[in-house]
């Protein structure tokens, strides 16, 4: 929503929304078709035609993956732009701008309930948020969700989505991959599962951290997956790289991720899962 259209509708001028065209139908990104966005919405925003997997907020990945009632972690306070960061626009303003945008604080968000009545602590990334990007805020909450699933004595599972580390935050954005690691590790040594669902798409220092650190990695269909964008490479190595290079797919055929799993099969094998790795109890 925009500027003019959050002020008029909170001044009350209109009282109906007018829907357009825009509103009804949506372009795949993939295949082209014109999908009815009900259809898509209700079909977890998954084409029915070419099963591409679209982006989700992170308020509705929670839904989808959490049983109803679970409880939303608050989002982390932290310094913000200590740096006094600017490039074409203040960082203050990009901050302001994503949080107009979105209901939440920052790109990172954390429930705690259970999945398919198994209890876990779920983080997810949110790309709609400048676009995944980490920096303290994400850190942190990362952090304190692994944390509550330390107390909970139960499984933490994460979604990635992220354009890697967040630039404006400089080396501190970078700090943010040790700390996360050594919460992956308290998980380990408690004997907690944490598992990695990778979106489209996970790269940077993201993928360099905690999305790779997983017990078990799942990926969405299609999902982008990599550190250095395909151009860097290419023009380094000097050579076309293969079909489908970065995907899903083929990280699953080259053994870097587990399993490919559909969207609507998320949650069911999350809670197999979940069984699998539960916490042995001493008899
Ligand atoms: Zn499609």
């Amino acid at each position: 929503m925009n500027w003019f259209t959050r002020v008029r509708n909170s001044l009350g001028f209109s009282s109906q929304k007018k829907t357009t065209e825009k509103d009804l139908w949506i372009k795949c990104p993939s295949c082209q078709e014109m999908l009815f966005v009900q259809d898509y919405e209700s079909n977890l925003s998954v084409c029915p035609k070419c099963e591409h997997h679209g982006r989700i907020s992170a308020d509705a990945r929670l839904a989808l993956l959490l049983d109803p009632g679970f409880e939303l972690l608050p989002i982390p306070e932290v310094a913000e732009d200590p740096l006094q960061f600017k490039d074409t626009k203040k960082y203050t303003d990009r901050l302001k701008a994503a949080r107009a945008a979105s209901p939440h604080k920052d790109a990172f968000v954390v429930g705690s309930g259970f999945i398919e009545t198994r209890p876990a602590v779920v983080g997810v990334q949110d790309f709609g948020f400048m676009g995944g990007s980490m920096g303290m805020a994400v850190g942190q909450a990362f952090c304190e969700g692994a944390q509550k699933a330390l107390d909970r004595g139960c499984a933490y599972v994460v979604v990635t989505a992220a354009g890697g580390a967040r630039m404006q935050e400089g080396i501190l954005s970078l700090m943010q991959m040790p700390r996360t690691t050594v919460m992956t590790r308290r998980l380990k040594a408690a004997g907690l599962p944490y598992i990695v669902v990778l979106t489209d798409p996970t790269t940077g220092g993201v993928t360099a951290s905690y999305a790779m650190l997983g017990d078990i990695h799942i990926a969405e269909p299609g999902a982008l997956i990599g550190f250095a964008g395909q151009r860097v490479i290419q023009d380094t190595i000097r050579e076309q790289l293969p079909e489908g290079f970065q995907r899903a797919e083929y990280l699953h055929k080259h053994g870097m991720v587990d399993m490919v799993v559909h969207r609507r099969e998320l949650k069911a094998t999350l809670g197999q899962l979940l069984d699998y790795l539960r916490p042995v109890k001493a008899a």
